[in-house]
């Protein structure tokens, strides 16, 4: 048995009963092959028995009271995996469906998304199994600040030991509570968390850095195919953050947005979500109204479809931006049959090794979201450098800056997968590209 065949098999045999979990490692240590092959010394400091294991993992309960008077308790967690290169950094996932499982995927993924970005973050990531759809704001308060009545004790000296931030089910309004509830417990206005309003050490560009980096990410992909994204029909699973953000960038750079999603849904407006009324309805219907996406499909009478996702739709390029494991085998065929050329995750891990094969087999451009959506995380970074310098950045610097976090992250990827022996494959590039860096920091520091 080979080292990463006996790393996976113990993984599998540690960690019962998480599929993601089990699919993350699995596709990161399968990918770093070449790598270890060429350098011995990560097998002989036992890199990827120690990389799989959380550095520390916390689970604890958060009981609060809703509108009724009556008592609810959710479970909530953070996984502190790697802090190798910088303190633990990732994001909160409120949604039912997260349990240990999701949190471990996300937080291992994390490791070598921040990496790639070129800043001094380690990974991590937590949640809780709380739905915040449907409560009142007032509910959604009482229920962050229970998360941080237990989380900031683990959060050591803040920005310095972990610093979190959204994620799917947490946005500004989240992020505020959370942010409140450390300040009063801590009487310490440091920035805990990234990803706050402009009035009390927000970074311009935050809430855009996901969607507009995974469309920069397209531009350096569709560069070394000598393509040119403007006219480029694109489909956009999703209708939060990632998708809202990717929608506007891409329509900025010519391209047409035709579909967007949610968990009951798909909308299909072939003329696309483009700028003026429909852009705008869009963003006021998800960030105002916290609405369906169905509403989209009544104001401007184009096609609903229950339960379905957007990947029977013809498209140039796709870019699934609402969850893991949303393209299943038979989506990406779609995909290809219809003359899809490039797939740019905004989410982490939508695609399944199944349809990430297709991708390859068909030579469809893949950008796996460990690189494609390391932009979110990267502005994050920007946002802690500010709040340490007490200083705030111009849109215009954020978005440079970020532009060229995007282009470096590209560039690590190209040439790691030409290096190791498999050219224009993201997956293994941007997997050897995010791993060197962490296993170098790993043995300078010791065992630890
Ligand atoms: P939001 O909560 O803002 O939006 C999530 C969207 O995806 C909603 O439209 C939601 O629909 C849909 N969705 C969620 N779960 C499912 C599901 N099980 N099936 C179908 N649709 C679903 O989250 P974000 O936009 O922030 O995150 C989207 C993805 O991007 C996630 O994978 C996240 O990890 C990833 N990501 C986010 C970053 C960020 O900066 N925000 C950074 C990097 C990655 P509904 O309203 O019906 O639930």
């Amino acid at each position: 048995m080979g080292y990463v065949d006996r790393v996976y098999e113990k993984v599998l045999e540690k960690n019962p009963h998480q599929p993601e979990f089990h699919q993350a490692v699995k596709e990161v240590l399968y990918s770093l092959e070449p790598c270890l092959a060429k350098h011995p010394i990560y097998e002989e400091h036992a890199i990827l028995e120690r990389i799989v294991e959380p550095e520390r993992q916390v689970i604890f309960r958060v009981p609060w009271v809703d509108d009724k008077g009556k008592i609810q308790v959710n479970r909530g967690f953070r996984i502190q995996f790697n802090s190798a290169i910088g303190p633990y950094k990732g994001g909160l996932r409120f949604h039912p469906t997260v349990y240990i499982g999701i949190i471990k995927f996300l937080g291992f993924e994390q490791i070598f998304k921040n990496s790639l970005t070129g800043l001094p973050m380690g990974g991590a990531k937590g949640g809780s199994d709380f739905n915040p759809k449907g409560k009142s704001d007032m509910e959604v308060m009482r229920f962050c600040q229970s998360f941080m009545s237990e989380l900031h004790r683990h959060l050591g000296y803040a920005v310095y030991t972990d610093c979190p931030a959204g994620d799917i089910g947490v946005g500004g309004r989240e992020i505020g509570y959370l942010q409140g509830a450390f300040k009063k417990i801590r009487n310490s206005n440091e920035g805990v968390l990234t990803g706050k309003g402009l009035e009390y050490g927000g970074s311009l560009i935050r809430p855009e850095a996901t969607g507009y980096g995974a469309s920069y990410f397209a531009l350096e992909m569709l560069k070394v195919r000598n393509e040119d994204i403007k006219g480029k029909i694109c489909t956009v699973s999703g209708a939060g953050n990632v998708a809202q953000y990717t929608t506007e960038k891409l329509n900025q750079l010519g391209a047409k947005v035709v579909t967007l999603s949610d968990s009951n849904g798909s909308i299909y407006d072939p003329d696309g979500v483009t700028f003026g009324k429909k852009f705008d309805y869009f963003m006021d219907l998800k960030l105002v109204r916290r609405g369906r996406i169905k509403e989209y499909a009544e104001e401007f009478g184009v096609e609903y479809r229950p339960n379905k996702r957007p990947w029977d739709i013809k498209c140039d390029l796709a870019f699934p931006s609402a969850t893991q494991n949303e393209i299943e085998k038979n989506d990406a065929q779609n995909l290809v049959n219809n003359g899809c050329i490039g797939v740019i995750e905004g989410a982490n891990m939508p695609s399944t090794p199944e349809a990430v094969e297709i991708f390859h087999e068909a030579g469809v451009s893949f950008a796996p979201g460990k690189a494609a959506n390391a932009g979110g995380v990267a502005v994050s970074g920007l946002e802690m450098v500010q709040n340490s310098m007490r200083l705030s950045w111009t849109r215009e610097e954020v978005d440079n800056r970020l532009k060229g976090i995007m282009q470096h992250i590209h560039k690590v990827a190209y040439e790691a997968a030409e290096k190791y022996g498999h050219p224009r494959n993201y997956v293994i590039g941007a997997n050897i590209g995010g791993f060197l860096k962490v296993a170098k920091a790993m043995i300078a520091l010791g065992i630890i």
